[in-house]
């Protein structure tokens, strides 16, 4: 699920968080008016005061404020309000001394301090950290720490809407009301009996408020007070969970004494799929709760972790708090504030929930370390795994990175002691680990025109026929990745990007997956006007599906990909069908590769293996290998053994025998055998610079100028300008420069003066990206 938390949405004030319990500043005060008139009183309070702005001013957003007479003098954190301009803002009284030459005439007050408990020095620390590694503004990475600003009001009771008797009459649709589509929407999206918050309201229904103002004058809805939100319930430590396997035990063990030490340190759990590693973390949760603590859990892709939610609470007795970008606005509001009051005990989010404001975090786990889901790569760009280390350290917490296929960089972190490990080597019960063969495709080739090859054909077909449930998996959505003119041998591209528009044939239409562009599939060829020329060229998930309802017309089919499955409580349906043996034959994207335990799946077939190495980039074969063990890995869970067919057109690949083999340790070890020399992470570091514009000369001669300015010396290279892969993304021209520098070189002072070296005009935008995951 793509997050979209770090919007400014919301940061300022429209005078409603002047609530009772606002410490300001008496009312005689006018409003933020400057200092330095009237007669001489005691020296004024000098403040430096963050805010939450992106600005790229040398103080990255800090101001200096006066506090007015009467107003005590808020502590280091504190939340206040402050003028900006025309403006009222939020910020947080930050660290470092304010400037004693601005002259008091320039000073302006803060308006008052809001009752919230104050920012900790742990995370005011990491917010620093984190704009100084990832070359942000102060004020833009506090913006995700402050990402609910109305959290921050007085938690007294709200006042929001609900259906009066003639709205419920007008919502089942009794005659003699005047409706217009957004009304019947809002009246939709309403429950009798149940108030909710206009904003809510107007969200969902997809209005504005002045249609709910509309309603109200019309009578149908009326205001009413909202309950309060629901307090989080404190998971219990002494629950009883599993009784854990001997090598459980013993990691858990190490990991309760680690957590127990209340100090900073990082450990790496690896583990073959399958192997009980949750169970074992969450005995660490336990302890850190039994210490007092909060602990965080980041999952790479939290729509999909119904799965996980119920072990939680099979294990401690109640939910977890959630934090994920399809949070309603009230529970946002409420969680953000029960994190920050410390009656949140465990909470799982996304990666932003990094920027939470946890008063006495004690553990962070990332399970899945080693996906890319946990790099942000748009605003502040920053990769979750390493920037949950930092937090950790900051705040003397554990951190456990967890995977069954660990990154290079965290197997290399392990191996030079920086990090503990921990394996659990086999899988937990009577399961072995699946079979794994590869189908090479030179020999034993599909139809024409088909994908899926005779002997995994053969394969599928016994194991439906013994009862069990078999899988296929290709990591493309949609119908066919290309549409061919077969007349004039045209290709449908993107209009905005440099991309093939994918063929969704059930929704009848093309779509870009970059930047959402769709139109109808047309009837003809637009650039030749040939009629029925157009073909489908290579296969999406949608069409393995048709060629599986051909081949196994009597096997119950069921699509797993982002697009199918919108959201938690399709996936938690999903997951449920699967348990339940309502599926026979699963299909899926890599969503179907996440943690799912699905103990009568016994077959995987891997549509195409070598699609992940096609144009590859610097971990291609990495995330290859991960990809496909972690598909592999939903093979044979249970008592029954599980089979896994890879098919190839490339058997010979290291890559291939690393699958079959099952020695991931061998082929990691290979890889960094290949990156060692060349210097190349995390034997190195990269950053990328991505300049981009819709003026493709200006975005050229930018480009052009950061390469002349490039910094040079002992380690330090620069490649590039080049044309992105991505060359024009959402109509956007775009170039790319890479600094690769020798480990011991610290990139971001280069980088800096690098890009203080370089005009860049207002309609060019320079991105810089440390430690890229992504080279698009
Ligand atoms: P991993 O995270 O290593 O892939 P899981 O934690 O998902 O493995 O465990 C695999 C399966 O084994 C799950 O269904 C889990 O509930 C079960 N399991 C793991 N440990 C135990 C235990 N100690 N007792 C009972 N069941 C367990
Ligand atoms: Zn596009």
């Amino acid at each position: 699920m793509e997050e979209a938390e770090s919007s400014a949405k919301g940061a300022s004030l429209d005078g409603g968080l002047f609530g009772d319990g606002l410490v300001s500043a008496p009312a005689a005060t006018t409003k933020g008016k400057r200092r330095g008139s009237g007669p001489k009183g005691p020296p004024v309070r000098r403040i430096r005061v963050l805010l939450p702005l992106p600005l790229d001013t040398p103080g990255g957003g800090a101001y200096d404020y006066s506090v007015p007479n009467g107003t005590p003098l808020p502590e280091l954190g504190s939340f206040v309000a402050v003028p900006l301009g025309g403006r009222e803002m939020l910020g947080v009284v930050w660290d470092g001394e304010p400037d004693p030459n601005l002259p008091e005439g320039r000073l302006r007050d803060i308006l008052g301090i809001l009752p919230a408990p104050p920012m900790k020095e742990a995370l005011r620390r990491f917010v620093e950290w984190v704009a100084a590694y990832t070359l942000s503004p102060p004020g833009a990475v506090l913006r995700m720490a402050m990402s609910v600003p109305s959290a921050l009001e007085p938690p007294g009771q709200q006042a929001g809407w609900k259906l009066s008797a003639a709205g419920e009459a007008a919502k089942e649709g009794a005659p003699g009301y005047r409706m217009t589509a957004q009304r019947r929407r809002v009246l939709e999206v309403m429950t009798p009996g149940e108030p909710r918050a206009g904003a809510d309201i107007a969200d969902e229904a997809g209005v504005s408020t002045g249609v709910l103002r509309g309603l109200a004058e019309a009578g149908l809805i009326e205001p009413a007070l909202l309950p309060r939100p629901r307090s989080f319930a404190r998971p219990d430590p002494g629950h009883p969970g599993p009784y854990l396997a001997d090598d459980q035990e013993a990691a858990a063990a190490a990991l309760r004494e680690t957590v127990a030490k209340r100090a900073f340190g990082v450990t790496l759990l690896a583990g073959v799929t399958g192997s009980g590693k949750t169970e074992v973390y969450l005995d660490a949760v336990a302890e850190c709760l039994r210490q007092g603590r909060q602990a965080l859990v980041l999952l790479p892709e939290i729509a999909l972790s119904a799965q996980w939610l119920d072990r939680f609470k099979a294990r401690f007795g109640c939910a977890p708090a959630l934090w994920h970008s399809e949070l309603s606005g009230r529970l946002r509001r409420a969680t953000w504030r029960a994190v920050a009051d410390g009656e949140v005990g465990v909470l799982v989010g996304a990666r932003s929930a990094l920027f939470l404001p946890f008063p006495d975090l004690g553990l962070i786990i990332v399970d899945e370390e080693h996906e890319t889901a946990f790099k942000q790569e748009d605003g502040v760009i920053y990769h979750a795994r390493d920037m949950a280390v930092v937090r950790a350290r900051m705040a003397e917490a554990t951190c456990v990175l967890v995977s069954a296929t660990p990154s290079l960089e965290t197997l290399t972190n392990a191996e030079q002691g920086r990090y503990s490990a921990l394996n659990l080597p086999s899988r937990h019960g009577s399961a072995g680990l699946p079979e794994v063969e590869v189908l090479d495709l030179r020999k034993v080739p599909p139809e024409r025109g088909r994908f899926i090859s005779p002997p995994l054909i053969e394969a599928i077909t016994e194991t439906l026929a013994r009862g069990e449930q078999a899988m296929l998996f290709l990591n493309r959505r949609g119908y066919a990745p290309m549409t061919l003119c077969r007349t004039c041998g045209h290709r449908i591209r993107c209009p905005n990007c440099t991309a093939w528009l994918v063929e969704h044939r059930a929704q009848r239409r093309l779509q870009c997956h970059h930047c959402g562009h769709a139109e109808p599939i047309p009837p003809h060829c637009p650039e030749c006007g040939a009629e029925g020329s157009l073909t489908a060229i290579g296969p999406g998930v949608e069409r393995v599906q048709e060629e599986a309802s051909q081949l196994f017309p009597d096997a119950r089919r069921f699509v797993m990909a982002s697009d199918t499955i919108p959201g938690p409580a399709a996936a938690a349906e999903a997951a449920r069908m699967i348990a339940d043996r309502e599926v026979d034959l699963l299909i899926g994207t890599q969503i179907v590769a996440k943690g799912w335990h699905f103990p009568h799946l016994t077959l995987v077939g891997v549509v195409d293996a070598d699609l992940g190495l096609a144009g590859g980039d610097l971990r291609a074969a990495e995330r290859t290998v991960q990809l496909l063990h972690q598909v592999a890995g939903r093979a044979g869970r249970a008592e029954s053994p599980g089979r896994v067919l890879l098919q190839s057109w490339n058997p010979e690949h290291p890559v291939m025998h690393a699958l079959i083999s099952g020695d991931l340790p061998a082929f990691m070890a290979e890889e960094a055998e290949a990156r060692r020399p060349g210097g190349w992470p995390p034997f190195g570091r990269l950053a990328a610079l991505i300049v981009s514009s819709e003026d493709e000369r200006a975005a050229d001669r930018v480009a052009r100028d950061l390469g002349l300015a490039a910094p040079g010396g002992e380690g330090v290279q620069v490649l590039g300008p080049a044309p992105a892969p991505l060359a024009m993304l959402r109509g956007r021209h775009r170039r790319r420069l890479l600094l690769k520098a020798r480990r011991d070189v610290a990139v971001q002072p280069l980088l800096r003066s690098w890009l203080s070296r370089v005009e860049v005009p207002n309609a060019v935008r320079v991105q810089v990206d440390v430690d890229p995951v992504s080279f698009l």
